[in-house]
């Protein structure tokens, strides 16, 4: 909930207990943006020339703070429903993050040069300035050090502005890194246009969905900002005929899409199985599921899927459930449930059969506990289904062959292809990762992800013109 006016502020309440506040924040208006922008601006003219080694110092100070702060974790478990153990992953992998970032942006940002017979080449990274930061709820800790990180190592400073949906435990997290540098604006879509049209941003990096992506983009591009953009997927799962689906490799498939309440842009959001096996994967599914599925508060120890994230969400994903139904497909319960669901913003994870490709909880994100069970007669047929719509962030091969899973992966229309697994456990530190087609562009993770925040600029003297060198007719072309 948002309070307007003069000492406007953000309510956040607990998605799991209805009417239980958890925090506050003030709502940062133009004149709040602008100050913190200019602020950051000062802050990075020194911050530049600090040699890259200190920096990558300073990221891993911040990484212990992060890791050692208390009560970070449970912050962000009340106001964003994610059970509380993800919380503490996420913060511990955020804070492994920028030790790797520490470790790797040395080199990634040092100069190069070359010195032949075709002349003398210098290449340095150029940080940008401000970095603008603009991040949604649903992993708000590391979608915001996954800019953070890389921008301070190059030698900019950051404006973070968290969605208002959980800007708690970020806003707490950001804490751990010098003050000057790494500014945080809350508000919504009007404090997030202050930050992305401000004169002084000379980089943004957004995480969310393709509505704000447009107007952000709009934006940037009117200020000629170059901006990264990770936005939604619709990841198909291809499991091939030889697919080694041991109980392991199902407990592993079924929280690929419901961690988080299947609320990851990287989630398993469609599944496609052998026409010759459905039955029987469908069977395993449920039994899978009802392992690793219980429906519960995020701190309550056992609960793997807490609520979702408003009432908004839950009526959109039930809507989703009940139409597919309407048109003729079965939805199963999953899981067991262990709350009252009318305490908070609960959908009871489902999985769906027998929906058309062209239904929206097939076609579309669903970003909610409810996932789509799909039979397929032949690899070029499933290929194309899985590549049919715009968007293309993630997907997954399932085989006991790697070699044959790897030949398949190259044909999927994705940013980035698990290979027996899915989503968080699929992840890893130096692969980058960012979508193709409508999931966005720019790349995060990895020396890619590294290289975002830099732009590379030259200086170059011809051999033609040192010292004893052959000269070349004035307005030619070199060879
Ligand atoms: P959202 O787009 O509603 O909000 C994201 C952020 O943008 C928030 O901070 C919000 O306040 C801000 N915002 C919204 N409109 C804006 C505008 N017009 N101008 C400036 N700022 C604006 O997204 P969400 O609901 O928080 O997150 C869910 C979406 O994010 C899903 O589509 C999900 O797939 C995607 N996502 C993508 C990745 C990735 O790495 N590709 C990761 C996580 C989430």
């Amino acid at each position: 909930m948002t309070r307007a006016g003069p000492g406007a502020e953000i309510v956040r309440e607990n998605p799991a207990r209805l009417g239980e506040t958890v925090g506050r924040v003030p709502v940062a208006d133009a004149a709040d943006v602008d100050r913190a922008v200019r602020a950051a601006e000062a802050a990075q003219r020194d911050w530049r020339d600090v040699p890259a080694a200190e920096r990558a110092e300073a990221l891993r100070r911040a990484a212990a703070a992060v890791e050692s702060a208390g009560g970070t974790a449970v912050l962000l478990a009340r106001e964003s429903g994610k059970p509380l153990a993800d919380c503490e992953g996420e913060i511990r992998f955020a804070a492994a993050y920028l030790r790797w970032v520490a470790g790797h942006a040395p080199a990634a940002y040092a100069d190069r040069e070359v010195d032949d017979a075709a002349g003398r080449l210098l290449l340095r990274h150029r940080p940008y300035g401000v970095v603008a930061a603009i991040t949604p709820w649903n992993a708000p800790v590391i979608l915001a050090l996954l800019k953070v990180g890389p921008a301070l190592a190059a030698g900019n400073a950051a404006v973070v502005k968290p969605s208002p949906l959980a800007p708690l435990a970020v806003a707490r997290v950001l804490e751990s890194f010098p003050r000057d540098l790494v500014h945080v604006v809350h508000g919504g879509a009007g404090t997030g246009r202050a930050l992305v049209a401000h004169p002084r941003v000379h980089r943004v990096a957004f995480t969310g969905g393709a509505e704000a992506a447009r107007d952000i983009g709009a934006a940037a591009a009117s200020a000629i900002t170059p901006s990264v953009l990770e936005l939604g997927g619709n990841d198909p799962v291809v499991l091939l005929d030889d697919a080694r689906l041991d109980d392991a490799a199902m407990d592993r498939l079924v929280m690929a899409s419901f961690a988080t309440a299947g609320q990851v842009c990287m989630a398993a959001k469609r599944v496609y199985v052998p026409r010759s096996r459905f039955a029987d994967v469908r069977d395993a599914y449920v039994a899978a599921a009802a392992r690793t599925i219980v429906l519960g508060d995020p701190l309550d120890a056992g609960t793997t899927v807490g609520p979702v994230i408003s009432a908004d969400a839950a009526r959109r994903v039930r809507g989703l459930v009940t139409g597919a139904a309407r048109r003729g497909a079965s939805a199963t319960a999953l899981g067991a449930v262990r709350v009252d669901l009318a305490r908070g913003h609960f959908v009871r994870p489902a999985l769906v059969t027998g929906a058309g490709d062209d239904d929206p909880v097939v076609a579309g994100e669903q970003f909610g506990p409810v996932v789509p069970l799909l039979p397929y007669d032949g690899e070029d047929e499933v290929l194309a289904r899985a590549n049919a719509g715009e968007l293309g962030l993630g997907a997954s091969v399932w085989s006991a062959d790697e070699d044959r899973a790897f030949a398949f992966a190259r044909g999927f229309e994705a940013g980035f292809t698990f290979v027996n697994t899915h989503n968080r456990t699929g992840m890893s530190l130096r692969a980058p990762f960012g979508g193709v087609k409508r999931s966005g562009h720019g790349r995060e993770y990895g020396t890619e992800g590294l290289l975002e925040y830099v732009q590379t600029c030259a200086v170059h003297a011809p051999a033609a013109f040192r010292a004893g060198g052959a000269g070349m007719g004035a307005g030619a072309y070199p060879s």
